[in-house]
């Protein structure tokens, strides 16, 4: 037994589908161009598809082959930098795109995309003007430092500094702090291609003050501090703070800097949570530099940002490497924009989003979690349960790491026999993650999970829930 040979003649051209009647609102919508590029290679398929099974009659139908054609135009010309509804439980989440801007921000960026702007323009002069003195007063103003400079990330600032201070020399960190963040970052590699030799002293858990002054020598370029970000020691431990640091490397006449990773601006405790080391406090405890992320607790965008000694801001200002790390204006103008926002500590909890999000209570995020749970049962049912649970939101991009945020959402159990169990998450997980608005959650427990501790949008959510659709 075999199928019959498909009749290929069946199977209508390019030029057909091209003159479908539906075909012609895709293409005032997309252009004859792309739309006859996705006709073509979706017919192409249909014929693969003939080639190798049954000839199905109904897939070629004009009807059918009009949706097809609407759906992958749909699917090319969304954008490939989704929004997605963020339930992960982590608030800054590096893979989400950490901080969310605040509309002053938004409004800035705007600004700077659609006029030319004084970027590197001295109204005053109207001479050639400086990137940096943009937000340069601002994080003076904020840290009490002498000079800033902006690069594109953290990394790229604890780069620059090491590549302009240490090259070929040594830098003392703590074994307890030579961390890793996200893979990627990993101190050692990062000292290594900046030039800089990494000496490591004391112990993971237990480093002294002796340690580092019996290790520096006329080879030694700066003494190194770095902020633990995504991990604790606890127990038996002892590190040396910035002002012992400091004071010893100012009796050797060299530099003390500190990579503070996500360097609140301000002390957190007066906003409820933890306590985070600011660069203010290291300024004052005499560190010449300090590094921290602009996308991290700060609530700006993608960018590192130095602070410290005006000499040494000088020198890193000079070394070619700045030039290839620099930011360009759409991060500064969000960037300005945000650190205004500090100028104004009474109402950062209010108007700074990142700020807003981790000082969400749980109370008000229980109260949204009962008026969203009918709706996700009935979207859910036959398929899963729906449970209010409370939830411990981390913060997510090493700050705070031991800190838990009191929160609330949905658990989420599948009504499949418990063989099937891991299985039927994953689809759960799947289905919610297709949606138009993808919603992204997290497997716990023998269930899907969603914090909603960033959820801001409800209806837009709610409305979604329609589009659910379970493989079977
Ligand atoms: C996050 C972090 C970095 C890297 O910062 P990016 O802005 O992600 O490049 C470096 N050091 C520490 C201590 C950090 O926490």
């Amino acid at each position: 037994m075999h199928s019959p040979a498909p009749d290929f003649s069946k199977i209508p051209s390019v030029d057909r589908v091209l003159n479908f009647a539906a075909t012609q609102k895709l293409i005032e919508q997309h252009g004859r161009s792309l739309v006859t590029t996705v006709a073509r290679n979706l017919l192409a398929e249909v014929r693969r598809r003939a080639r190798k099974q049954a000839f199905n009659e109904a897939a070629i139908s004009e009807p059918s082959l009009s949706a097809e054609l609407a759906v992958r135009l749909a699917v090319q010309t969304q954008s490939n930098l989704r929004r997605v509804f963020n339930l992960s439980g982590t608030t800054l989440h590096t893979n989400l795109g950490r901080a969310l801007l605040p509309e002053e921000a938004v409004q800035a960026v705007v600004t700077a995309m659609l006029w030319p702007v004084a970027l590197e323009f001295d109204l005053q002069t109207g001479n050639r003007g400086d990137r940096d003195s943009i937000v340069e007063g601002l994080l003076c103003q904020l840290t009490g430092a002498e000079a800033a400079t902006v690069v594109n990330n953290n990394a790229a600032a604890v780069f620059l500094l090491l590549n302009t201070l240490a090259l070929k020399k040594e830098v003392l960190v703590s074994r307890g702090e030579l961390i890793e963040i996200g893979g990627a970052f990993r101190l050692p590699d990062i000292m290594l291609r900046a030039g800089a030799r990494l000496v490591e002293v004391g112990t993971t858990n237990r480093t002294h003050l002796k340690d580092f002054s019996g290790a520096v020598s006329p080879r030694t370029g700066m003494l190194m501090k770095v902020h633990w970000s995504n991990y604790a020691i606890t127990g038996f431990t002892a590190m040396v703070p910035e002002k012992k640091l400091s004071a010893l490397a100012h009796a050797h006449n060299l530099p003390c800097v500190v990579d503070l990773g996500s360097g609140s601006l301000v002390d957190l405790t007066r906003y409820g949570l933890s306590k985070e080391p600011t660069p203010d406090e290291a300024i004052a405890d005499g560190a010449d530099l300090v590094t921290f992320s602009g996308d991290k607790l700060l609530g700006g965008p993608q960018a590192g940002i130095l602070v410290g000694r005006k000499d040494l801001i000088q020198r890193i200002k000079k070394n070619p490497l700045k030039r290839a790390l620099r930011v360009g204006k759409i991060t500064l103008a969000a960037l300005e924009a945000v650190l205004k926002i500090y100028l104004d500590p009474d109402r950062l909890a209010t108007r700074l989003t990142t700020l807003r999000l981790l000082t969400r209570q749980q109370s008000d995020i229980q109260a949204q979690a009962s008026r969203l749970q009918p709706h996700l049962a009935a979207a859910l049912q036959g398929i899963a349960t729906v449970a209010i649970q409370s939830m411990k939101s981390q913060i997510g991009s090493g700050s705070l790491p031991v800190d838990r945020l009191a929160s609330a959402g949905f658990v989420i159990r599948s009504v499949a026999p418990a063989r099937r169990n891991g299985k039927a998450l994953k689809k759960i997980e799947a289905a919610f993650r297709m949606l138009p608005i993808p919603v992204i959650g997290f497997i716990r427990d023998n269930a899907f999970q969603l914090d909603l501790r960033c959820l801001h949008n409800e209806e837009e959510f709610v409305r979604q829930l329609a589009e659910l659709r379970f493989e079977p």
